[in-house]
């Protein structure tokens, strides 16, 4: 990640630059004037994906932009991804400048009071940086399918979930487990979700696909909770999902009907998505929780949600996304954004859960920061609800 800090006072600009660095920033640019980053920016092939600006530059001799005009110029240019707005002007005048950067299609990953302090500029960099680190893993859905097969695929009934199950830190108990869809082609073998989920969502088939992961989890639910094996299930949702209207008296039908206790199902959403500004979205979350279901912030710490529009989400569990957690012990500059994450969903009071755990290593670490439970190959690897009894009869002879 490149950074790029605009400041006309020395001391501040270096001190910026400084806690940026100490976040596990690579490389931080600095300019004194708008000018002077505008002409940087323009020379520059490789481009930078932070701006830290200051909207004030009437100190620089010969300055003709103002951080107004700047802001609006590197919109204008795409010359930077994000954008951090740091001033002492009045808050009514930097939201208004972020509101007309992000019209112009600039992402403002936030607004912050000078002095800058660690306190403010940290979490916003950290999940910057954290983005990043997620974005190879959604660039990876290469198989190619069309929305015609998927509609066939629903038909003959070829969607199947499998289940992951996810163990406490503490004593390794067995609490829950994830529905993972998996497509059983005839032809190709079994895809992945990455490879047909956004196309599902965008042509109005994922309804489908999520009642028979519905169904089949809370059945799943009930025959595993008579063999004595006593868990949750949790199925991913997204924003589409939540705006179907029947979804929460559905859910609460099929756990009635099963005998299944309403918190033993939990509904997962991605962070991006739970941060949905759909009405819709937003009162099915709020019906969920209020029925009792458990709600879990999916990808935790690869969205931008700030502080307070997570406190504004009624969830109870976060899981912090395999980006920030598999193999970290051996990158002590991605710790931070790991504790971080942490952190601040231990804050927002809910319960943690750790995704990705991959080695002996990631699990040490991960317990000893305070993690609640843990989930990734390490434990297990997602499996047909057939083979979960088995899994779990031989998990608990397992040491740890
Ligand atoms: P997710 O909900 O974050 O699920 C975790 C993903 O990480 C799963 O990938 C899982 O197989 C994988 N994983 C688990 N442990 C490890 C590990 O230790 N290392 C690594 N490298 N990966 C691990 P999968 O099954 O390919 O699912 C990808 C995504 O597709 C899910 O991410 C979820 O967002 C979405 N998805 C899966 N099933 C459904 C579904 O029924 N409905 C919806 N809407 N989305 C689904
Ligand atoms: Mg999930
Ligand atoms: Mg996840």
């Amino acid at each position: 990640m490149r950074v790029l800090v605009v400041d006309e006072q020395m001391v501040p600009r270096r001190m910026a630059a400084k806690m940026i660095k100490d976040c596990g920033v690579a490389e931080v640019l600095e300019a004194e004037s708008a000018d002077i980053a505008l002409a940087l920016l323009e020379a520059d092939e490789k481009s930078v994906d932070l701006i830290v600006t200051d909207l004030r530059f009437d100190g620089v001799a010969g300055a003709e932009l103002d951080g107004i005009a700047f802001v609006r110029r590197v919109a204008e240019r795409s010359l930077a991804s994000q954008v951090i707005l740091a001033s002492a002007t009045e808050d009514c005048v930097v939201r208004s400048v972020a509101a007309m950067a992000r019209a112009l299609g600039l992402d403002v990953a936030g607004h912050i009071r000078k002095p800058i302090v660690p306190e403010t500029l940290r979490p916003l960099v950290l999940r910057q940086l954290a983005r990043r680190m997620a974005a190879p893993l959604l660039r990876a859905r290469s198989v190619h399918v069309t929305a015609e097969e998927l509609r066939h695929a629903i038909h003959a009934k070829q969607f199947v979930p499998y289940f992951q199950p996810r163990v406490r830190c503490e004593d390794g108990a067995v609490t829950a487990v994830e529905a993972l869809i998996r497509w059983r082609h005839p032809e190709r073998g079994l895809i992945p979700p990455g490879a047909f989920i956004p196309l599902a969502d965008a042509s109005g088939l994922l309804d489908d696909i999520t009642d028979v992961v519905l169904e089949k989890s809370i059945t799943w639910a009930r025959t595993w909770r008579d063999m004595g094996i006593d868990i949750a299930v949790s199925v991913n949702l997204t924003e589409g999902s939540l705006s179907r209207p029947d979804l929460p008296a559905r859910i609460a039908a099929l756990a009635d009907q099963h005998g299944i206790a309403r918190d033993r199902v939990i509904l997962e959403v991605t962070e991006a998505d739970a941060l949905t500004e759909s009405p819709y979205a937003m009162e099915t979350l709020a019906r969920l929780r209020m029925n009792g279901f458990g709600l879990s912030i999916d990808d935790f710490g690869t969205g931008v949600g700030t502080l307070e529009q997570l406190m504004n989400t009624p969830f109870t569990e976060a899981k912090i996304d395999q980006s920030l957690v598999t193999g970290v012990f051996g990158q002590p500059q991605f710790l931070g954004v790991l504790e971080f994450s942490l952190r601040l969903a231990q804050e927002l009071n809910l319960k943690t859960i750790a995704e990705g755990i991959e080695s002996k290593a990631d699990w040490d670490l991960l317990c000893e920061m305070g993690c609640d439970e843990m989930q990734g190959f390490y434990v297990a690897r997602p499996m047909p609800g057939e083979e979960i009894e088995g899994w779990a009869l031989g998990w608990h002879r397992q040491p740890l």
